[in-house]
């Protein structure tokens, strides 16, 4: 239950598009939110920017190196410091109501496992930690009576339309696509893709990496992964649909025939605050819908030849253990590389499967075995980087 007063937040990415948007709604709230602790790993301006105007407890920046900046940047505000690897899960582990858990890729794993157990609130929007550890994180918030309230857009919309007390009259999810960039791009089109054009997504503005994610769909297979651990859902009743406008962020089809949606404008800031607020819903500034302007809604099924990620990741999840944190290893090196322009578009999907294929995968038993894995299928996803690289 909540205790009277503030609702203490913690934001763990603080700098990041999720970050920013998540401050942008806590701001309207000064009397019902007030911020506990900020992280970031390289961004020190921003996350000094940040703290000045918000006045956390503390601060804590990843990227070791840059600590001195860090705190010459906020002497003399009675702000606590810390950098380091460490110092990001300390502030995870801090106490207070609420965690925005916005860390980009398995490097959220740990810090969201800190805020998990002490039993906090946790809005997730670092989706690669249910991927990687999905079995594990689910088990361990039961066991520590933590909250996790999903962030990511399609995943709050099912939490939204999904009757946790009738499972047995749901039928299936529809996790819907906007299709990315690459919706209508040919095959030779999609192999020449520089980075620019892979993070030109048409309704979502995001982080670098999810938004290649996007372009190459393997987001939406890390989000199949995802939802199959938040709503129990077994992978053949998770439907991928292309749904170009985005206006439907996700469905819930019950055993009567009824199909449940939640619809709104593409902006973060409306699952956010939905998590925010929970169980209480509290406005957003997010555009509303004008359905007249939208006029049409369109459906299509994805293409499985120039999206190959979608089948990679229900084979992973197929497989279980942990050929999912293998997967998403490879893909977090293999999106570097490519945004880096060391290697092509369609090496991606093709690098994940490779090393889905090179290193086993094996029971999933505790965090460690994660760790392990992350690394092991990082090394592996390197030396095939090597043999692709352009330059
Ligand atoms: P981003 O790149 O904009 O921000 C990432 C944040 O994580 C930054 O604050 C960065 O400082 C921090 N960070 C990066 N590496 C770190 C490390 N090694 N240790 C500690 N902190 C680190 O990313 P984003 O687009 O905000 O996405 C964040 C997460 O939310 C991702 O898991 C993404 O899949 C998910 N998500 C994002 C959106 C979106 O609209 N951007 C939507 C749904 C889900
Ligand atoms: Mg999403």
């Amino acid at each position: 239950a909540q205790a009277e007063g503030p609702r203490w937040v913690t934001i763990l990415g603080s700098t990041g598009s999720v970050g920013s948007n998540t401050i942008d709604v806590v701001e309207r709230y000064p009397d019902d939110y007030r911020v506990d602790a900020l992280t970031a790993h390289s961004n020190v301006d921003k996350l000094i920017e940040q703290a000045l105007r918000l006045k956390p407890r503390f601060v804590a920046i990843g990227d070791e190196a840059l600590y001195g900046r860090l705190k010459d940047g906020l002497a003399g505000s009675g702000i606590a410091v810390a950098g380091g690897r460490a110092a990001v899960i300390e502030a995870a582990a801090r106490p207070s109501d609420w965690v925005m858990s916005a860390i980009v890729g398995a490097a959220g794993l740990e810090p969201t496992l800190a805020a998990v157990r002490r039993g906090a609130m946790i809005g997730l929007a670092n989706k690669e930690t249910l991927v990687c550890a999905g079995a594990l994180m689910m088990r361990e918030l039961t066991e520590h009576g933590a909250v996790m309230l999903p962030v990511d857009s399609e995943h709050s919309a099912i939490f939204q339309v999904f009757d946790f007390d009738k499972l047995d009259a749901i039928e299936k999810i529809i996790l819907t696509a906007s299709g990315g960039p690459f919706r209508t791009k040919s095959i030779a089109e999609m192999t020449a893709a520089t980075p620019a054009q892979a993070v030109a997504h048409p309704n979502w503005s995001m982080g670098a990496k999810i938004s290649v994610d996007s372009a190459s769909m393997m987001n939406k297979g890390l989000e199949l992964i995802e939802a199959h651990h938040l709503f129990r859902m077994p992978e053949e009743q998770i439907e991928i649909l292309v749904h170009p406008q985005s206006v439907i962020h996700s469905m819930v089809a019950y055993q009567d025939g009824s199909v449940l949606a939640q619809l709104g404008t593409p902006d973060m800031r409306t699952p956010i605050a939905y998590a925010l607020g929970w169980p209480k819903r509290i406005a957003a500034p997010s555009a509303r819908l004008d359905f007249a302007k939208v006029a049409q809604l369109t459906f299509e099924a994805p293409d499985p030849v120039r999206f190959p990620a979608l089948r990679i990741a229900r084979e992973a999840l197929k497989a279980g253990g942990t050929a999912p944190a293998i997967l998403n290893a490879a893909n977090e090196v293999a999106v570097a590389h490519f945004l880096g322009g060391r290697i092509g578009f369609m090496d991606i999907p093709a690098l994940a499967a490779a090393v889905l294929e090179a290193v086993p995968s094996v029971e999933l038993t505790s965090i460690e075995d994660v760790i392990q894995t992350d690394a092991e299928a990082r090394r592996a996803a390197e030396g095939k980087v090597a043999t692709l690289r352009h330059n």
